[in-house]
């Protein structure tokens, strides 16, 4: 199990959990070679306690197997339990590894899991042993910052944030001022295709599985059989080099018109101009400074718009590090929020992509493929679906947190929860994101060869975003009515008759029928 230096009386046992794949990481700040070793685990538990889509589960093991054998390629000591040995859970292989070694401490950067968090602190009380936790010093506003960014306001909303993490960072500024002259160009970031379609895209980089990476696809197709998703294109970046290559690759390829098309969806096509490069950041693997600093400095070379390079940085240095504030501000209550007490199960389709609704289809069975939908599918798409039908919130937090490659549950949770299920009762978002059929009609072509109508809201051909939109807002009229941001839309609620609210009702309560039948 254990590999590279042998190390006489262990000092610190620096726990380098499946996503803190970084070499520079605050665990690893004055490790001494002859005294330390490194510990990581790959346990079923992490892959079972929501039933993890197998690409992401590989992805995961895969870069986990990379840093292991980098780390001993360096001449670190590091005690790895694979999924074959004995421990079935974290706490369980960290136990047989603490008997084993007998460190004086255990040390660990933060973890992306409340869960875990708890679950290393009990082990480590079991244990007799004191376990020092290091602030993740990937991120770049620590959870302090946040805090101390939250003092005093009522309102947590990004845009604040991003602008101060601005200022405080001078990414992406001039002096005391936003580079390209706004803070924002949000508004260019709204482009659709038009009828004509995206043309020609590039295709993104793809990196070939090497040995390390089919084992473990191999271990994985044994061990979860059962497990949803497949390997249809199993072309992640498993280690830094990879990733470097592959935003090198986004800068040069997607980058100028990542920012008109943020929004876009086109049928079949998964990545349109999209990074990738999630899952890399979140592992681990790529530095989000680095990402940063190559979206700017394409810009000031002049390869790329400034809609692009700021809209690219607004994700990054913006919405990443913002869910992360939210997410260590209000666990672990924040994954109990059901702001609209929705009750409803999760429809089988999610698990299978069969349903007649084309962009619902086309966003689940590219998911189930390949463990990615591009943000705007994600929110607008397979979120909006579940929010307009009143799913339960948790139900939605496990779909997309097994789901989904790069899922890790403090970027995970206030995606679903707040932003796109409004369950935090507006944390996040300043009113529910919803739509009818016809916002994906304007984004996508998903709408040209559907069945149903975005037009139509209660006759046999309504398009079951358009009838849910409705009966949502019926549902929801009165609990909404104090959100000025909303006022538009239940104007527009009033002005339907009753006859016409009923037949809303009846349609809706029939598509609740088929989609649990
Ligand atoms: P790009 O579109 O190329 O964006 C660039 C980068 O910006 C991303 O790689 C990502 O690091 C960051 N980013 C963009 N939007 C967000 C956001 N809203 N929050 C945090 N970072 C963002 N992202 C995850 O990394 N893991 C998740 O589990 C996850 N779950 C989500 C669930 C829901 C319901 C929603 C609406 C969004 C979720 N997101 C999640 C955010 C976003 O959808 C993904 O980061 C993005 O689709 C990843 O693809 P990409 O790398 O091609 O991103």
């Amino acid at each position: 199990m254990s590999g590279g230096r042998d190390v006489h009386g262990c000092r610190n046992l620096v726990l380098v959990l499946g996503d803190q794949l970084t070499e520079s990481g605050a665990a690893f700040d004055g490790f001494d070679r002859r005294r330390d070793i490194v510990w990581m685990a790959e346990a079923d538990e992490e892959s079972i306690h929501v039933p993890s889509h197998r690409a992401r589960i590989a992805l995961f093991l895969s870069a986990m197997r990379h840093f292991r054998d980098r780390l001993r390629g360096r001449g670190l000591a590091v005690h790895y339990t694979a999924l074959d040995d004995e421990a079935q859970t974290l706490s369980g292989a960290l136990e047989a590894a603490v008997h084993r070694l007998g460190p004086e401490r255990l040390v660990v950067a933060e973890p992306g899991e409340w869960r875990v968090l708890e679950a290393l602190r009990r082990t480590a009380d079991r244990l007799d042993r004191p376990l020092e936790v290091r602030p993740d010093t990937r991120f770049l506003c620590s959870a302090e910052q946040f805090a101390a960014h939250a003092v005093g306001r009522k309102q947590l909303r990004m845009e604040y944030f991003y602008r101060e993490m601005r200022r405080r960072t001078g990414m992406l500024m001039e002096g005391k001022k936003p580079a390209g002259g706004r803070w924002n160009f949000d508004a260019e970031n709204r482009g659709a295709f038009g009828r004509e379609g995206p043309g020609p895209l590039p295709a993104p980089v793809s990196f070939e599985p090497d040995k390390v990476t089919r084992g473990v696809i191999q271990d994985v197709r044994r061990r979860f059989p059962d497990n949803p998703g497949g390997f249809d294109r199993f072309d992640w970046p498993v280690n830094g080099e990879q990733a470097r290559a592959a935003l090198e690759d986004f800068i040069t390829n997607r980058l100028p018109f990542f920012g008109r098309y943020q929004d876009a969806i086109w049928l079949g096509e998964p990545w349109l101009y999209h990074s990738r490069l999630s899952a890399a950041m979140n592992l681990g693997l790529l530095d989000p400074r680095e990402a940063i600093a190559a979206a700017e400095r394409a810009w000031g070379e002049g390869r790329a718009p400034i809609a692009s390079a700021e809209g690219f940085i607004r994700q990054v240095l913006g919405w990443r590090e913002y869910v992360r504030g939210i997410y260590w501000r209000f666990m672990p209550e924040y994954l109990e929020r059901n702001a609209l007490g929705a009750e409803a199960p999760l429809p089988a389709c999610y698990w299978t992509g069969e349903t007649e609704m084309a962009c619902l289809a086309d966003a689940l069975k590219q998911t189930l493929a390949y463990g990615y939908a591009h943000h705007i599918q994600r929110l607008m798409v397979t979120g909006l679906f579940a929010l307009l039908l009143g799913v339960a919130p948790r139900e939605v937090h496990r779909w997309y947190l097994a789901i989904y490659v790069d899922a890790v549950e403090w970027v995970e949770l206030p995606n679903t929860l707040g932003m796109s299920q409004y369950a935090d009762g507006g944390v996040m978002a300043s009113k529910p994101y919803v739509a009818t059929g016809a916002y994906i009609r304007r984004m996508s072509n998903a709408c040209r060869g559907c069945r149903f109508d975005p037009g139509d809201a209660a006759g046999p051909d309504a398009c079951p975003y358009t009838t849910l939109y409705w009966d949502f807002l019926m549902r929801h009229e009165k609990r909404l009515a104090g959100n000025p941001r909303m006022g538009l839309q239940l104007r527009n609620l009033g002005r339907k008759d009753t006859a016409e609210g009923k037949a809303i009702r009846r349609r809706a309560a029939r598509v609740r029928s088929t989609l649990t039948a």
